[in-house]
Formats: structure tokens, sequence, C-alpha cells
């Protein structure tokens, strides 16, 4: 195994801002492939099938059937609660440790983000600190510059031995492994599908048994079940992946850009939006190891007030501020 890890945590704390992710050494090579160029060889089915198959589930929400405006409720709020799990779980804690929080709940964040089936969190994690390695380069797992498509979704079609091996983890998602429940999502390959399937159950047994009462009868519990599972499950499912996907596709082709950042990075007010703050991802790509992605008054982080409110309950320590905070704060230290 390495002997130094691409990018450990702690290191990321450094107060000369930034952190390794930051001033990571950057690396050229070529890559044989690029684009959608896709075949039954080279397809990876692990991502392909569930993407087709909740993307497919999700299309039952045109029927007015399943519609309910609980539902509906369920499915809005859901994208931000379920998207917390990603945004601030996977994103901010696990990837770039711009803070820590008890162990309980950094377990309970990533079981959140497992229930949007993006991958596990050393996955998540080792992928994500590899874009920042290689941002627009040859080696980043989804740079537009191969295509807006491919770096929305088409990357999660074609396998990518590269990103399969335990190599690949032990160098970039060193410090998750070393979680014994991390580590026991990736020796067990399913458990991600049975936490989703679990959490999807739970949606349609409880719009069940609440149809069952408000409803008056088996019928309507039937109608609802279907409703909140159609809708809090797979329609948001489907809506928190776009968010995701639309940081690493539209974040690199249309916003502005406040720093030179030596890629693409852009700050993207819709995808700010829709994502609790992540579209600020120029300020996101200068200043990584940061918890806050708001570096003007009017860019504001939804994510990060998130993170002050669980500073507030005594639930998150450690806070990175932004870089010209942490050099203001230096002398004094
Ligand atoms: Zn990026
Ligand atoms: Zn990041």
């Amino acid at each position: 195994m390495h002997s130094t890890s691409a990018v450990p945590g702690a290191a990321s704390r450094s107060a000369a801002g930034g952190g390794p992710l930051a001033t990571a050494a950057v690396a050229g090579s070529t890559r044989a492939v690029t684009g959608w160029d896709l075949h039954w060889s080279n397809v990876h089915w692990e991502y392909f099938l569930p993407i087709f198959v909740v993307h497919a589930l999700a299309c039952f929400a045109m029927l007015p059937w399943c519609f309910s405006w609980s539902g509906l409720v369920i499915a809005l709020v859901g994208t931000h609660v379920f998207g917390m799990g990603i945004n601030l779980g996977y994103h901010r804690l696990l990837t770039h440790r711009s803070l820590k929080v008890p162990l309980w709940l950094e377990r309970s964040l990533a079981t959140v983000a497992l229930c949007c089936l993006e991958d596990t969190p050393a996955r998540w994690v080792a992928t994500h600190r590899l874009h920042h390695v290689h941002s627009d380069e040859p080696e980043d797992p989804h740079t537009p510059r191969d295509g807006a498509s491919w770096s929305h979704v088409g990357w999660l079609f074609r396998r990518a031995p590269d990103r399969r091996t335990l190599a690949f983890l032990d160098k970039y998602a060193r410090d998750i492994l070393a979680d014994r429940y991390f580590r026991y999502l990736e020796r067990h390959p399913t458990s991600t599908l049975w936490i989703y399937l679990a959490h999807a159950s739970i949606f349609a047994l409880a719009g069940l048994v609440v149809g069952r009462f408000t409803g008056g009868d088996w019928a309507h519990g039937v109608q609802l079940g279907t409703s909140w599972l159609v809708w809090g499950a797979f329609v948001r499912t489907v809506l928190v992946w776009h968010m995701t996907w639309s940081v690493n596709s539209l974040s690199h082709l249309f916003g502005y850009r406040t720093y030179e950042t030596g890629e693409d990075s852009r700050n993207n007010w819709f995808v700010a939006m829709v994502a609790a703050g992540e579209g600020w991802h120029n300020n996101h790509h200068h200043d990584p190891a940061s918890a806050s992605v708001q570096h003007k008054w009017w860019e504001f982080d939804l994510t990060y007030y998130e993170i002050r409110l669980l500073r507030r309950l005594g639930l998150a320590t450690d806070i990175i501020q932004p870089r010209h905070l942490r050099r203001v704060a230096a002398p004094r230290n």
C-alpha cells in the first residue's frame, strides 16, 4: 500500500489555507477514451441499472393516481433533507473534513446519503478528492471538457477499473476506511441496495398506514402508500441525483469566476439555489477546506447555516473558516 495518502484529512486543516486539495500536485497524462464511447463490455451496470430503473419508477409520478399533495411536499422537503446527507455529510464533512461531528451523527449523515444511491462513503469521497486533485484534467472523472452530458451523468455509466481498486481507495479515502461502519459497507456491496430498499419501504408503509386512517379504508392506504413511495423515494432520489450531478456539470460550465483556480469551476446561482449552496463552486475550488462557500453576502450557502445550527446545538466543532478569516485569525493563535 501507499506510504502516504494523497489526501490526508487532518492535513486539510492547515492554517495556511486550502489544504492538500488546494495545493495538490498537478499531474498530466492522456486518457485513452473520453466521452460517450460506451459498449456493452464497458458499461458499469452496477450504476447504470439503478439509475435507469429509478428514473423509470419516478415516471409513475405522471400518473394522477400516484399523485398526492403530501407526496409532493415529502419529495421537495426530502430533496433537501436527503441532499444534506450528500452536501453536508459526504462532501463537507467526510471529503473535506471541514468540521467535526460526533461519530453517531457522522454515520447517520452517511446513512442518509446512502438512501440517495450515490455510492458508498469511501468511493464517493475518493472520487471527489480525485476531482479536486485533477480538476478538468484528463484524470478528472467528470470534467465537462469531455462533454456536458458526460460530466452530468455519462461518466457514471462507463466502467473505471482504476477507481475500483483498493489502492485507489487507500490513496484517496484511507481516513474513511479507518471507520468500521464505512469499511463494512465496502466489504458488503449489496448493503447499499438493502438500505435503499428499506428506506423506500418505510415511505410506502407510512403512506399505507396514514392513508388507511385518514381515508377510511385500505384502498386509500394503498393509493397514499404508492404516492409516498413514488414521490418520497423515487422522484426525490432523481432530484438529488440531478442536484449533485449539476454541481459537476453546470458549475464547471456556466457562471462567473471570482478566482483564477487553474480549472473551469464557476459560481452558478441556479445550482447554488437547488443544491443548498454547493453551486458556489469556484469559491469551493479556491478554498476546498472551508466549511463555508459564501464569499459574498448574497452568495447564500444554506449548508453552512445548517453547519452553524449544528454548532449551536453542540453537535459540530472544529469548523474551518474561509481562508481569509483563517489568515486573520492565525496571528492571534
Ligand atoms: Zn468541481
Ligand atoms: Zn469538494
